[in-house]
C-alpha cells in the first residue's frame, strides 16, 4: 500500500464513467446515491487503501471545492460503515479511523504520526483466546500493535 499526499487535489477527475461507477457501489451497498455521497465515496476510494479520520476527509472535502459540515461527514462515514464499504478502526476513545480495505486485517499505530499501518492478516497469530462469556461467540480478533517510533539518537546494533 502506497500512501498517497493528504490534501489530493480538486475532484476534477470524477468523470461520467467515475460518477457511474461510484453510484453503481453505493446502489450495489443499499444506499441512496446522492451528490455529497457521491462526491465523497470519490474522495475516499480513488487513491485505493487508506485510513482516514472523519475531520482529514472534511479536509480534503473543502480543498476539492466540496462545501459538507463535519457532521454530514461523519454521518456519511457511519452509513458506508453499515453498508459494508468501509471499517472501522477505534484506536484509542478519541480517535477513530475509516478504513477503505474491508478484507480482514490487522494495523500497526504509529502514535506520533497518528498513522495505520496495515498488517496482512495471516502475520498475525493470536496462539490462546480465553472462553468467551457465557451466551457469546468471538466475533473477530482484531489486533493493534501500538509502536514508539524507535529513537534515532540511540545506537541499537
Ligand atoms: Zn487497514
Amino acid at each position: 500500500m502506497t500512501l498517497s499526499p493528504a490534501i489530493p487535489h480538486i475532484s476534477a477527475d470524477l468523470t461520467k464513467e467515475t460518477r457511474h461507477a461510484l453510484a453503481s457501489k453505493l446502489g450495489a451497498a443499499g444506499l441512496r446515491v446522492t451528490e455529497p455521497r457521491l462526491r465523497l465515496a470519490h474522495l475516499l476510494f480513488r487513491h485505493g487503501d487508506r485510513h482516514v479520520t472523519a475531520e482529514a476527509l472534511r479536509d480534503e472535502a473543502q480543498a476539492s471545492g466540496l462545501k459538507v459540515s463535519q457532521a454530514t461527514v461523519y454521518n456519511t462515514l457511519n452509513q458506508f460503515q453499515a453498508a459494508g464499504l468501509l471499517r472501522q478502526v477505534q484506536v484509542d476513545q478519541a480517535r477513530s479511523y475509516f478504513d477503505t480495505n474491508i478484507d480482514m486485517h490487522h494495523h500497526f499505530y504509529v502514535e506520533q504520526e497518528a498513522r495505520l499501518i496495515d498488517i496482512a492478516a495471516n502475520a498475525v497469530e493470536v496462539a490462546r483466546l480465553p472462553d468467551s462469556p457465557k451466551g457469546y461467540d468471538v466475533d473477530r480478533v482484531e489486533v493493534i500493535i501500538r509502536l514508539d517510533k524507535a529513537d534515532s539518537t540511540s545506537d541499537k546494533p
